[in-house]
């Protein structure tokens, strides 16, 4: 019987807490829910609240069986109309088929009566957004390291024909090892064949030009805010940013952005970030170009980074 839903039971034997020293002590009151994959009849503890989003609430969620934990995406199905089941339908078709280090795993997805549940690889550290909040800005070998991360990581997204149209810090999660984890497929799309025109959707600052001037638009604008989370990790604001929508959006469309100065990036990261800012999307580089950029490949990349670096500066050895 697949009608099994939600269940509440003292029956099974609470995990510990976790171990990992890395999640935050959680605020907001525990649910002891345990929730079971009425297909499989594996049961999942319903631990601390992670964070939510649109529609969803994001549990540390463990199977009970092995003990593995995963960031389980939780999205109710009351309220919901058609078109939201839709798009939940569609960001789970899209996320499940990607598998790359630099993308947060989709393990497993199921639903009871309630729910939609999303079982994702859980980032303990956060985001990168949660960097920007604590550091203000980062050195530039931290850039790089995130950057270069990130470049493989939608390299490998727009190798499998996805837009993800959502790329901020924000989306940026970092793992135990601070590993950049590129998440949220909620706007991803598969573009087809001729350039259609789509909603306008994305974040306000990390928006590409052609997308406000509701051009069709494509991979292109991935990379254009790619520029714009390399150049808020280096000078610790998004190029556009202002203090109202309409002036973001008037800079964006006319690229007035203040050009970073050797005193905070080196000539050839001036160069990348101008190379990725540029408003026809025909001239932006595509990632395995950028890959090849010398600011990844001929400067010097941190091979890893302590997590003290979400809170403080890197050691002087970085
Ligand atoms: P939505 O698509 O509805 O915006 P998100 O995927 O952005 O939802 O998730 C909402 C919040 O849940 C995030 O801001 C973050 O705090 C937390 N979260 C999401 N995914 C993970 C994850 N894999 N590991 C840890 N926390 C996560």
């Amino acid at each position: 019987n697949a009608a099994v839903s939600l269940i509440r039971t003292t029956s099974v034997v609470k995990p510990g807490p976790s171990t990992s020293s890395s999640w935050n002590n959680p605020t907001e009151q525990q649910e002891s829910d345990y929730v079971v994959d009425p297909v499989q009849g594996n049961a999942y503890y319903k631990g601390q609240f992670l964070g939510k989003g649109g529609f969803a609430r994001v549990y540390l969620m463990t199977d009970v069986s092995n003990g593995n934990q995963y960031a389980c995406k939780i999205i109710p199905k009351n309220r919901m109309q058609k078109i939201h089941m839709q798009k939940i339908a569609r960001e789970i078709m899209i996320h499940k088929e990607l598998n790359h280090v630099n993308v947060v795993q989709m393990h497993h997805y199921f639903e009871d009566n309630l729910n939609v549940y999303m079982l994702l690889e859980a980032c303990p550290r956060k985001s990168l957004m949660h960097v920007l909040k604590y550091r203000g800005k980062v050195t530039e070998p931290e850039a790089r390291y995130y950057m270069k991360q990130m470049v493989t990581g939608v390299a490998y997204i727009h190798s499998q024909k996805v837009v993800h149209r959502d790329l901020k810090p924000g989306n940026m999660f970092l793992s135990d090892r601070m590993i950049v984890k590129i998440g949220d497929f909620g706007l991803a799309t598969r573009p087809d064949g001729q350039r259609r025109r789509v909603t306008i959707c994305g974040t306000p600052n990390y928006i590409a030009p052609e997308v406000l001037y509701k051009q069709a638009y494509s991979y292109e604008a991935d990379v254009w805010a790619l520029g714009c989370i390399l150049y808020a990790l280096l000078v610790g604001q998004p190029p556009f940013d202002t203090a109202t929508l309409k002036e973001t959006y008037a800079r964006i469309c006319n690229n007035h952005y203040r050009e970073v100065d050797d005193s905070i990036a080196s000539r050839s990261g001036q160069d990348l970030i101008r190379w990725l800012l540029q408003s026809n999307p025909e001239l932006r580089p595509s990632l395995e170009r950028v890959k090849e950029h010398a600011y990844l490949t001929k400067e010097y990349v941190p091979v890893s980074l302590p997590h003290t670096c979400c809170y403080q500066m890197p050691p002087a050895s970085i």
